[in-house]
């Protein structure tokens, strides 16, 4: 007969309340080697948050993730590199063209 006396453990996740960073007990935190499945509540005293650095009494409890299946932190948003319609492409394209064109008539007009 087997004892999980790690399930007792409550998983809940814990949100720093200066940056907004949460610290999942599920992932741990690799940059203070606190290993994946470490509840918040067995984190050294010395432990700050990775972000800002804030101590433990500032962060809050905002609960375990629900739903294993859905990871939302997958959702990306567009880069928002590609603002420009085809128009403006144009338009820049067409007005790079007239500038170039009025340089070389005002430049054989001077002579
Ligand atoms: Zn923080």
């Amino acid at each position: 007969m087997s004892d999980p006396a790690t399930e007792t453990k409550t998983l809940d996740r814990h949100e720093c309340r200066a940056c907004g960073y949460v610290y999942n007990p599920q992932k741990g935190d690799s940059r203070s080697e606190i290993a994946p499945g470490t509840a918040f509540a067995d984190l050294p005293q010395s432990w700050t948050c990775p972000v800002c650095g804030a101590r433990k009494s500032v962060f809050q409890n905002v609960g375990e993730l629900e739903g294993a299946s859905g990871f939302k932190e997958n959702q990306r948003y567009g880069l928002g590199v590609n603002g420009m319609t085809e128009g403006q492409k144009s338009l820049l394209i067409f007005g790079g063209l007239v500038v170039g064109i009025l340089f070389l008539l005002s430049f054989y007009g001077l002579q």
